[in-house]
């Protein structure tokens, strides 16, 4: 007999939305994560002066109306991005201000084929099908090629090449030459294209939880009450005709179903009896996560406002590469977020503490003046070192993969469902995606129990 109805594996916001949904539907359910915290690749920390920081994802935006139905039911407040003033873009080491989304000042040449670029994605990403990328009409064509390889064919600009490869690998964190041309275009058009991804207002970093991500997760949690079950490493899941035994070092849980919501990398690590289906087994096996650095640099206040910046800056293939304005809603202390991926984030995370430090804020100082050498703390996550996340922001799918594994990604295997951010068709990649693929997880296991508890 089962312990309890259902078993959940890891408490991000994809886990712990199908526990709560489950729990909510008067199921029994146990949680098990394997840190000892909740959260996954969010993680807000909380300041000793009453402010936080993300040092995961932190931004939402329209369209995510699941993750805004949780800030509701939640009565979490959320408040609008800093985006007044101009945006900064270093290219060949020189400083480009420019207002709005495309940094008209560099070239005429480079930004026109930086515009060309955008369209010809934009284009590309209306012809996919979110529920099966795999069957759109170039499927093939785009899943040979990787975005490095497209925009080398399609943009003639250097300048313009490395300001899209900065745009729109940056989300995998890796380097563009790693990621199928169909798994960017899918992922993008989750979120309904690159408009939405590279942009602030209206965009995917429109807004914030007042509070950070965690004044939506430690409700979440605090309600689970008991059936949560931190610092629990799920190690093997056995399944059988009847049930489904999911075991950690401490603990043993049986339960009918189990849905299993952690990263595809880190659920290859899982050992699973009997083994799962080649297909589901080979995608785990080939959708890595990436590397990223997310550095918040905290200042008395945000001076750049007054100097007539947003504090948004890019700098392709610089140590700093990206920083962003992410102060709390009330503007104090100020906090410059600095994000650093793929490539140029391993060279990050090879430097000593120290080395590493000074070469951030020194691009800083660079970019915002002398007061950028003056922080009042510093704070990094190089997500590559966690081990229960395997890189951030996403996984990838490379080459090949999409077309070949792709529907494996929401099958079923047996008692073992699937949940996570990527195994969402709107908005994949997103906290909103992996709320979504909570609840559809949840609504599939409670589906198959009622058919199966059925009269016949
Ligand atoms: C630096 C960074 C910035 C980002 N910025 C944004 C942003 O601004 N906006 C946005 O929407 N998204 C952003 N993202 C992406 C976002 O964080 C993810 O889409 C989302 O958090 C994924 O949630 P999830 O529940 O699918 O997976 P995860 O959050 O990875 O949760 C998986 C959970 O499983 C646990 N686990 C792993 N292995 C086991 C095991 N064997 N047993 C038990 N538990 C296990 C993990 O510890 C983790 O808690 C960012 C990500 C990063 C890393």
């Amino acid at each position: 007999m089962p312990d309890v109805d259902f078993c959940v594996v890891g408490a991000g916001f994809a886990g712990l939305t199908a526990a709560l949904r489950l729990q909510q539907a008067g199921r029994s359910v146990v949680l098990m994560e394997a840190r000892d915290r909740v959260g996954g690749r969010t993680y807000t920390e909380n300041l000793p002066d009453g402010s936080w920081i993300d040092r995961g994802a932190a931004w939402i935006g329209p369209g995510q109306d699941r993750i805004y139905g949780l800030l509701n039911e939640f009565d979490v407040p959320t408040y609008k991005q800093y985006v007044d003033g101009e945006s900064m873009m270093i290219i060949d080491g020189k400083q480009h201000r420019y207002a709005g989304t495309i940094p008209w000042t560099i070239s005429p040449w480079a930004t026109t084929n930086l515009g060309v670029g955008l369209l010809k994605v934009r284009q590309m990403c209306r012809s996919i099908p979110l529920e099966a990328p795999w069957t759109a009409r170039k499927a093939v064509e785009w899943d040979q090629i990787s975005l490095a390889a497209w925009i080398d064919q399609n943009l003639w600009s250097q300048q313009a090449r490395d300001m899209l490869d900065m745009a729109l690998a940056g989300p995998y964190t890796s380097a563009a030459s790693e990621v199928s041309l169909l798994w960017v275009l899918y992922q993008m058009a989750s979120g309904g294209g690159p408009d939405f991804v590279v942009s602030n207002k209206d965009g995917s970093q429109d807004a914030r939880p007042v509070g950070g991500m965690g004044a939506i997760y430690r409700p979440m949690a605090a309600e689970l009450g008991d059936a949560l079950q931190l610092s629990q490493p799920v190690r093997r899941i056995a399944h059988d005709d009847d049930a489904v035994t999911v075991c950690s070092d401490e603990l043993r849980v049986r339960a009918r179903r189990v849905i299993v919501a952690v990263p595809l990398a880190i659920a290859s690590q899982i050992s699973y009896e009997p083994m799962l289906p080649v297909d589901r087994s080979f995608l785990q096996q080939r959708m890595p996560g990436g590397a990223i650095v997310k550095i918040s640099v905290v200042y008395d206040e945000p001076f750049w406002r007054a100097d007539g910046l947003s504090g948004q800056s890019a700098a392709p293939g610089s140590l700093a590469t990206l920083t962003i304005d992410a102060c709390t809603d009330t503007g104090a202390p100020g906090v410059l977020c600095v994000i650093t991926e793929g490539p140029t984030a391993r060279r990050l995370g090879q430097l000593e503490e120290s080395a590493r430090k000074a070469a951030v804020v020194g691009e800083l100082v660079d970019r915002f003046g002398e007061r950028a050498g003056s922080p009042v703390s510093y704070h990094e996550q190089n997500w590559a070192l966690e081990r229960y996340s395997g890189g951030g922001m996403i996984s990838h799918a490379p080459t090949g993969v999409l077309t070949q594994f792709g529907p494996a990604l929401r099958q079923p295997c047996g008692r073992i469902h699937w949940a996570g951010t990527e195994s969402s068709a709107v908005m994949c990649g997103w906290v909103d995606g992996a709320v979504r693929s909570g609840e559809r997880a949840a609504a599939e296991v409670l589906a198959c129990e009622t058919a199966s508890s059925a009269p016949a």
